[in-house]
């Protein structure tokens, strides 16, 4: 994305450069360094502390070895290279919601360096954004400032809680691709199932550095304008609308100061959802400031296999888990479903799961069907496509559209994938019309029940039984004399009364479009 905006003189072209920090909160059962319960986000204040992560004097931590594990195989997952040697460091700055003066983290030896992400881009070309790296620490506590301002009550159940930051390259040039970046890297948290990744809850906190490049005729740099580290930023559209205040907010800067990061050290503002702007807040310390320096009480982790008590890299390979990409293609290519429905499944892990299900379930029923020959694998070569297509539109169309009215997700609803795999079967057979096959899904929704149960109680079976319909038709025809004439005139939208003439016949058990079908080949004979 090439700026260009109305202030811009002529000759002027400014480039955005972002790059992101992003800090998953990791869901393992204790906290990083302490036995403590690691769910105290739920459980009322100060009560999953312990001296370890209250900070007495005298203790010594213990690094979680599932937490390490779980950053090696995301740092895996995002295609970084291990180094063999890893080790933890201390932070030192003070404040309220850190009782021991100092932050556990990693300075200059992260587990992970040197990945990258795959994204699409504004052109929706596959765009590499570099990983520089990721390291583990501990979580400070919660401040909360009272209304009238005069107290701050402080939550150390945060405290020491495991928090993975992930960094990448400057690699981003749209608020979009940013947004994106975030928006993979969620899913891919919560396909390895190492996170919650709610960005609301602050699962996953978001911190940008953004600044602009002047671009000669050429597309060369000649200038750099300072950088601004953004912080605050809840939700995806927070950190697409904060890019945005940015790139505008910089430029007309640039125009009035013409201050170039020669000029200007780097500044941070935090992100003001409510008024939409971001606002100064302090000017940023450099590393020397917090006197990093190697964490005496825990060892330094090795990761060559020969050394004692190895994290054994390869048995946690990411290999073993199916991360969004890849489902992605496997899903359009399986199932050939187009690109953008092999997304909306895959966007939500539950829902492509239950497809998945439902497939299986339906190589079942399909295969049981007394009409079916041949294999499991030749009935499902022959027909597997075709339903598929039946679940993909009614899963979708249909089903989720219910959900989502209700705001329940697919692990609310009440029916099973063996039972949506039952009701797509009894469709695919053509048992059933889709106006009755509606009515169905709604029963099946509202009761979970079984849909063969459904029509056996509710008496859904009249389906299109082609002799009734062939006589409903032929009375219609013979009853409206004046519409047929019109019809034959010209006048083809007078088929649509004769549809609802034998659609009142059929009582709505017949099929509208095959009904239209038959009328219009009866009276072109
Ligand atoms: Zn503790």
């Amino acid at each position: 994305m090439l700026i260009s905006y109305s202030l811009l003189p002529v000759n002027m072209t400014l480039k955005p450069i972002i790059g992101l920090e992003i800090h998953v909160q990791l869901k393992t059962k204790s906290k990083m360094f302490c036995g403590c319960d690691n769910t105290g986000e739920n459980q009322p204040p100060n009560t999953t502390v312990c001296p370890i992560c209250m900070g007495h004097p005298g203790v010594l931590p213990v690094a979680n070895r599932q937490a390490i594990e779980w950053s090696v195989m995301t740092a895996q997952a995002l295609n970084c290279e291990i180094p063999e040697f890893s080790k933890f460091d201390r932070k030192n700055y003070f404040y309220p919601d850190l009782p021991k003066g100092y932050q556990i983290s990693q300075y200059d030896q992260p587990i992970g360096v040197k990945g990258f992400l795959e994204i699409t881009d504004d052109k929706g070309e596959p765009k590499k954004i570099q990983i520089t790296r990721l390291h583990l620490e501990e979580d400070a506590a919660k401040n909360f400032h009272s209304a009238d301002g005069r107290h701050t009550f402080v939550d150390y159940n945060r405290a020491c809680t495991p928090l993975m930051e992930i960094v990448s390259e400057p690699d981003m040039n749209s608020p979009k691709e940013a947004k994106k970046f975030v928006q993979e890297l969620r899913l891919m948290m919560k396909y390895l199932n190492v996170s919650e990744a709610d960005m609301e809850k602050g699962h996953l906190r978001c911190d940008a550095n953004i600044n602009l490049w002047e671009l000669d005729d050429k597309g060369e740099k000649i200038a750099a304008t300072p950088i601004v580290e953004v912080k605050n930023m809840n939700s995806f559209k927070s950190v697409e609308r904060a890019m945005e205040y940015e790139i505008k907010r910089q430029t007309r800067e640039y125009q009035r100061t013409k201050k170039t990061i020669k000029d200007h050290p780097k500044t941070t503002r935090g992100w003001n959802d409510d008024k939409g702007v971001t606002e100064q807040q302090r000017t940023k310390e450099e590393a020397h400031d917090y006197r990093y320096f190697p964490e005496p009480d825990l060892p330094p982790l090795n990761f060559s296999p020969k050394a004692p008590n190895a994290i054994d890299i390869i048995k946690i390979k990411a290999d073993t888990v199916e991360l969004p990409a890849a489902r992605r293609e496997r899903f359009i290519k399986e199932y050939q479903i187009d690109k953008a429905v092999a997304k909306q499944l895959v966007e939500d892990k539950k829902l492509a799961e239950y497809f998945e299900e439902v497939d299986s379930e339906l190589r079942e029923w399909l295969t049981a069907l007394p009409e079916m020959e041949g294999t499991r694998e030749e009935i499902w070569a022959k027909h597997g496509l075709k339903v598929t297509k039946l679940v993909i539109n009614w899963l979708i169309n249909k089903l989720m559209s219910y959900l989502n009215n209700d705001n329940l997700d697919i692990t609310a609803c009440k029916i099973t994938p063996e039972n949506f795999a039952e009701f797509i079967t009894i469709i695919y057979q053509k048992k059933i019309n889709s106006t009755i096959a509606q009515k169905l899904l709604e029963i099946m929704y509202q009761t979970g029940k079984d849909p063969s149960a459904i029509i056996d109680e509710q008496d859904l079976t009249g389906g299109t039984d082609q002799i009734d319909i062939n006589k409903f038709i032929e009375t219609t025809i013979a009853e409206n004399p004046d519409a047929i004439a019109n019809y034959k005139k010209g006048k083809t939208n007078s088929i649509m009364y004769l549809v609802g003439q034998v659609m009142k016949k059929a009582h709505g058990k017949a099929d509208a479009g095959e009904v239209k079908k038959l009328l219009e080949n009866k009276l072109t004979r």
